[in-house]
């Protein structure tokens, strides 16, 4: 018997306005000359998110296009962009979605693994530790802050850099921050949070490692989208801490069939994370109807349209790919279904869920 020895970020910073201390915590990073670089997401040029940067003379800004999910070419040429343009740099640090903590993760990867991050996809595949890495959520509920991977679409497989060098060095949670997202994207970015709950709970690979997070985040969405009569600052507060926790608790289990089947979605149309959970989760009531059946209440509530009929269009080979991209995910469907879930799921069902949404 091997037990997963699963590594964690070392420092967390928690609190309105933390994310004002990076300056701080940036200086040492220095010493050898090299510059920081920030990522922010796109939408924060010209915003005050942006004019709060420390950035010192020699340090650099990219924005990142999040209009896609993370691509490894994205990647590969980020990293070959500050490679050219720096040599090294002393850290990364990430302001975003999961997209950017994903993106970011990944650069800091490549800038000490030679090749494209496609030859990286799966499993504890990364080499050599990457640069310094912090994550700066500005969006709550995929749990990247605290995720030991970053996933990426790749030109074969949409699959995520999973290592024990993955998890940031440094996370700051500032409730602030997300203050100004979106209503629309929050919410789906959220609902990451309540399937990664539902999945983790009713998982064949819960242990109470995963419960007592599972638990604790799966309270509070329930209080933030079934209980609360309004969104407001303490929500955004708890979904910070849902994510966390919800993230915390797929490290020492697995997410499930949503996420399986979203990660198809997303691979042959293009749909981003959160959305594709909701429309894969909306259709799957029998493998969690509880959860299922609460999810449409807190759709209902927050007035949300889940795509529909997405799928009616599709070719055979469309179809075919996004089965496969489903099917590959083993741990996903065992986590799920169980050691014999061959005996349960197959191209045939695959292609029948899908064929639902
Ligand atoms: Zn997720």
């Amino acid at each position: 018997m091997s037990f997963k020895n699963f590594p964690m970020v070392p420092r967390v910073l928690y609190g309105h306005g933390s994310s004002q201390q990076i300056e701080e915590i940036v200086e040492p990073l220095r010493k050898n000359g090299y510059p920081v670089i920030y990522f922010a997401d796109h939408c924060f040029k010209g915003k005050s998110l942006v004019q709060n940067i420390p950035a010192k003379k020699n340090d650099k800004i990219v924005f990142i296009d999040t209009t896609e999910e993370p691509k490894t070419s994205d990647v590969d040429k980020i990293r070959d962009d500050l490679k050219s343009e720096f040599g090294k740099v002393s850290g990364i640090i990430g302001y975003g979605g999961g997209s950017v903590l994903d993106i970011t993760k990944a650069v800091s990867l490549m800038m000490t693994n030679e090749g494209s991050s496609a030859d990286y996809q799966g499993w504890d595949l990364i080499q050599n530790e990457g640069v310094y890495h912090a994550g700066i959520p500005t969006l709550s509920g995929t749990g990247a802050e605290v995720s030991r991977t970053c996933v990426l679409t790749g030109p074969e497989r949409k699959l995520g850099l999973n290592s024990d060098f993955t998890p940031f060095n440094q996370v700051i949670l500032d409730p602030s921050l997300t203050l100004d997202a979106p209503k629309e994207q929050a919410f789906f970015t959220g609902m990451d949070c309540y399937i990664h709950c539902i999945e983790s709970l009713n998982g064949t690979y819960l242990n109470a490692f995963s419960k007592s997070y599972g638990e604790k985040a799966l309270e509070l969405c329930k209080k933030i989208y079934l209980e609360k009569s309004e969104w407001d600052e303490e929500s955004h507060e708890d979904l910070m801490m849902a994510s966390w926790h919800g993230g915390m608790s797929i490290a020492y289990s697995q997410v499930g069939i949503a996420h399986a089947l979203s990660y198809g979605l997303s691979y042959v149309l293009g749909i981003k994370h959160g959305v594709g959970n909701c429309i894969a989760f909306d259709k799957i009531e029998e493998y969690y109807p509880e959860g299922v059946r609460d999810f449409k209440k807190m759709v209902e509530k927050f007035e949300v349209e889940i795509p529909k009929n997405i799928c009616v269009n599709l070719s055979d080979d469309e179809m075919n790919k996004m089965v496969e991209v489903a099917l590959e995910l083993h741990p996903l469907w065992e986590n799920a279904l169980g050691k014999n879930w061959r005996e349960k799921i197959n191209e045939k069902t695959i292609r029948e869920l899908y064929e639902r949404m």
